[in-house]
């Protein structure tokens, strides 16, 4: 394919690219501004072909990634959120040389970093921009979140980006004045994906860099964007700052929700500010959505992520033949990554029968509808059951006294593991171990019960970057926390 920049500028000089703030360009003041950019880099890059990037959602940061595709370089996508030494390991990993880094942030790293200013103040010189962008061409990598363990290298390639927009327009559409509001870092596919689309569709996307409900919801009721990207945690906050009555106008289709499940609460208050939720599923590896709820099913599918989009295929590896047996969420698409960066053997130990292994358990419905119950490493596997955490913790999230709620498998010579909780009560609530498992069997088979509880005292959880529990590090603490009587 021509490289999909100058197409873009070609086909739709005019057409707005992208607003930060006060500030908007058009398809072809981007292209300038980027071969501007490109321009400079050269005068400042070492001949590596992998350059780090470690920025916010700011149009600068912007400008780079698409700077540096100009350049044909791979760009590692390094989130701007890890500690040095989280860093380090993928720095290392990715073997890179060189990090460009936004003014903003400090890091001590052991490789040489290019500031934003020092780039700005190179003198640049005029460079020819790549002419094609191959499918099979690996154009970022991006680290997975290290929720199970060690983040790994995801290679994704100008192919990969191409079907994700593809199959995401497949299932919104596209409207006249399309906007899609990213505030949803650049550096994760969640965002990474919504530049993609923007520089295929030929839409805008309108740059946000730090997340503020009311500054957004200010955005949404000013009709400056069509589509948003969120993770469940944010349409909480943008519900709770909107006020009573309050709607989002017609001109605003959608949040795309992704990243986790949200909860019936928090759907009922979106529709009813007037906003459509598009629920999905995806992960660094398939280069963002693979699975949409439609919107029409949202509350009579509640709890569903959807169905597999155009490009996608998708089965649940199991041997119960039941409907909504759980099993393995394996899927096909060529959006799936072409590797993990220097694990070869993880990759390909991925495939089962030529079906890429997600990681993820869960069940098709009998209309086909996905839901995910759970994820490998979280899996507990007492005396031959499974038990998913996640329903666990729900059923103990809905009692008023309590404020937090872990669950985790523990050794057991009998059953080989046991559920059991860390639990955290709001101020002056508690209640006994005792009431808390006669609580459980009311509402969970036995084997899902908690054998044990523990108390935790306002600890903070473990998390990634991006917030997702740890609960393979938690595991690794258990004993510091103390029994509830
Ligand atoms: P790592 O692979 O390093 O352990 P990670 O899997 O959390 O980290 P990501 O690629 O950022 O890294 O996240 C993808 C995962 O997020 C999916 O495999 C799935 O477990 C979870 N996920 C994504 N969307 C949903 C959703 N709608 N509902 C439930 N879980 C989801
Ligand atoms: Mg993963």
């Amino acid at each position: 394919m021509e490289n999909w920049l100058s197409k873009r500028a070609y086909l739709s000089p005019d057409a707005p690219a992208v607003q930060y703030g006060s500030q908007e360009l058009t398809f072809k003041e981007l292209q300038v501004a980027v071969l501007a950019l490109a321009g400079k880099l050269v005068n400042v890059l070492d001949g590596n072909q992998r350059v780090g990037l470690l920025t916010r959602n700011n149009l600068m940061g912007y400008e780079l990634i698409l700077a540096l595709q100009q350049l044909g370089r791979q760009i590692v996508l390094l989130n701007s959120r890890l500690a040095d030494d989280e860093l380090a390991y993928q720095i290392s990993d990715a073997n890179l040389s060189q990090v460009v880094v936004d003014d903003q942030l400090q890091y001590q790293l052991a490789v040489e970093q290019l500031s934003f200013t020092t780039i700005k103040n190179t003198q640049g010189k005029t460079v020819e921009p790549v002419v094609e962008f191959d499918n099979d061409q690996v154009t970022t990598i991006m680290y997975t979140s290290g929720t199970t363990g060690k983040p790994k290298g995801v290679l994704q390639t100008f192919g990969n980006h191409f079907y994700s927009a593809m199959g995401s327009v497949l299932n919104l559409g596209l409207t006249d004045q399309e906007a899609w509001l990213a505030v949803v870092p650049i550096f994760h596919i969640s965002g990474l994906s919504i530049m993609m689309r923007s520089l295929l569709y030929g839409t805008k996307v309108v740059l946000v860099e730090k997340f503020s409900a009311t500054d957004i919801n200010h955005l949404l009721l000013d009709g400056q964007a069509t589509i948003m990207s969120v993770v469940p945690t944010m349409l909480t906050a943008l519900q709770a700052d909107l006020s009573l009555g309050q709607r989002y106008p017609k001109h605003f289709r959608t949040f795309l929700v992704g990243g986790g499940p949200i909860d019936r609460t928090d759907l009922e208050h979106a529709q009813a500010s007037g906003a459509t939720i598009v629920q999905s599923y995806g992960m660094t590896e398939t280069a963002s959505q693979v699975v949409a709820l439609d919107p029409k099913d949202a509350v009579k599918k509640i709890g569903s992520v959807g169905k597999p989009l155009f490009p996608v295929s998708l089965r649940i590896k199991t041997n119960d033949t039941s409907v909504n047996a759980v099993g393995r969420v394996q899927l096909k698409s060529p959006t799936l990554t072409a590797g993990y960066l220097n694990q070869t053997k993880k990759y390909l130990a991925s495939f089962d029968e030529g079906w890429f292994d997600t990681g993820d358990w869960g069940y098709l419905d009998s209309e086909g509808y996905l839901y995910i119950v759970g994820r490998e490493g979280d899996m507990i596997s007492s005396g031959g059951e499974n038990v998913f955490p996640d329903e666990v913790e729900a059923v103990y999230r809905a009692l008023p006294e309590v404020d937090e709620v872990v669950v985790l498998g523990k050794k057991n010579q009998e059953w080989g593991q046991v559920p059991v909780a860390i639990i955290r009560f709001k101020a002056a609530a508690s209640l006994s171990s005792e009431a808390l498992r006669a609580y459980g069997r009311q509402h969970l088979a036995h084997y899902k019960v908690p054998q044990t509880f523990y108390l935790d005292q306002g600890t903070s959880f473990p998390r990634t970057a991006s917030g997702k529990l740890q609960r393979y590090q938690l595991a690794k603490v258990l004993a510091s926390f103390d029994l509830l009587p």
